[in-house]
């Protein structure tokens, strides 16, 4: 176990330095919530294009400083991505951020002796449900994919009956129904999609049905067991395959298509092959939300928008950050739930490593989970 002496812990937020990241890690209304536990902290601007202003944070109980005083002086650093300039962090800093598959990260944490809480290794548990990141994001991607997928469309997701003619509503399908895919159903049902999902998991068919999507079954397909983590268990190659084979005639039917199938600490599979891309209706959109990982097709690059046969993929792979202030709103929240797990008003800070959510964050015997 490791206690920090002084009784109120400074918690610093740094801003983001990745291009791109517009979101902050802990925003006013928690600050306000953590004064009780702790002093906090932020870096000048750091909420600024999340929409949440340096006077929101004052307002809030917080202090603005510099980002070297910060680091020199707080106990606890919160941010969404790891800083860069870990190494010249003081000893025995606490670091909450995402982060714990980069391996500078993980080697600077070790050579600087950080302690380094990295929220892609929190457990999946219902104790931890209220400090998930990873779902709380993922609910924004699936949400932000189909937005992104309906601008990218040159077709309209609802029925339309107008004077000049009838528009039929487009199709749209989620391969992968966790929580990103279970989102973009939807909000593609909200927008008027006729919605559908699949997954290998067969508890997700209950999950995709009650939202009113039908389930795409591929019942000559050896269905992958669900790992007792509650995780997609890896296919074969041979399984993969007949996937593949099995959906491409569903997937020829949909106009839009949102692919999130991730098996954390493994390569996404591939779900959409060239032979697939070439079947599909041109204006088909694919959205991958799994690009980050290697994608679910075969031609998708991460970031970028790439054209097969009248196809156009899309690999966005920070589409909550398009949506910054309520994703940072919903990160705060977990991070501020993670804090008053960890910091008591009598003892201050404790990290102790018999507790399964710290040993999980700090690394001990958990894998690292797939960010949608
Ligand atoms: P994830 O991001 O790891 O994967 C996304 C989805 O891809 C999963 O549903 C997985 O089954 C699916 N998938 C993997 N390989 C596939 C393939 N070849 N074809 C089709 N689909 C494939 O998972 P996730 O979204 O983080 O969560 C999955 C499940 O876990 C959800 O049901 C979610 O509700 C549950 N969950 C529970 C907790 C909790 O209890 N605290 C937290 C997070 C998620």
């Amino acid at each position: 176990m490791m206690t920090n002496n002084s009784f109120r812990p400074v918690i610093g937020i740094l801003a983001e330095r990745l291009v791109g990241e517009w979101r902050v890690a802990l925003a006013p209304a928690d600050v306000r919530r953590l004064g009780k536990r702790a002093s906090i902290v932020i870096e000048r601007g750091a909420g600024g294009k999340a929409g949440f202003a340096d006077d929101d944070y004052v307002q809030a109980g917080a202090t603005i400083a510099d980002r070297f005083q910060i680091t020199s002086t707080a106990q606890v650093l919160v941010s969404v991505r790891a800083p860069t300039e870990l190494a010249s962090f003081m000893p025995a800093t606490v670091l909450i951020s995402l982060g714990g598959r980069d391996d500078a990260v993980k080697a600077a944490v070790g050579a600087r002796g950080l302690k380094h809480l990295s929220l892609d290794r929190l457990p999946r548990t219902t104790r931890a449900q209220a400090m998930d990141v990873l779902s709380s994001q993922a609910t924004i991607a699936g949400y932000a994919a189909v937005i992104e997928g309906a601008r990218a469309l040159d077709v309209l997701l609802p029925m339309l009956t107008t004077a000049a003619g009838i528009v039929k509503p487009a199709k749209m399908i989620a391969l992968g129904a966790g929580v990103a895919g279970l989102q973009a159903i939807a909000t593609a049902r909200r927008l008027g999609a006729v919605a559908h999902g699949f997954d290998v998991r067969e508890a997700s068919r209950e999950q995709v049905e009650s939202l009113g999507a039908t389930f795409v079954s591929a019942d000559n397909v050896i269905k992958a067991q669900e790992a007792a983590n509650g995780y997609a268990a890896e296919q074969s190659a041979d399984d993969q395959a007949k996937l593949r084979r099995a959906l491409a005639p569903t997937l020829a039917q949909m106009q839009l298509i949102v692919t999130s199938a991730q098996i954390p600490g493994h390569p996404a599979p591939i779900l959409i092959d060239g032979d697939t891309l070439t079947s599909l209706g041109r204006g088909t959109v694919i959205v991958d939300l799994a690009a980050e990982t290697g994608g679910n097709t075969s031609r998708t690059k991460p970031d970028q928008t790439v054209m097969v046969s009248g196809v156009k993929i899309l690999g966005p792979t920070n589409l909550p950050s398009l949506m910054a202030a309520d994703a940072s709103r919903l990160f705060s929240g977990n991070i501020r739930a993670l804090l008053e797990h960890l910091i008591s008003e009598e003892t201050g800070l404790e990290l102790h490593h018999d507790d399964p959510i710290t040993a999980a964050l700090l690394g001990v015997d958990q894998p690292l989970r797939t960010a949608a």
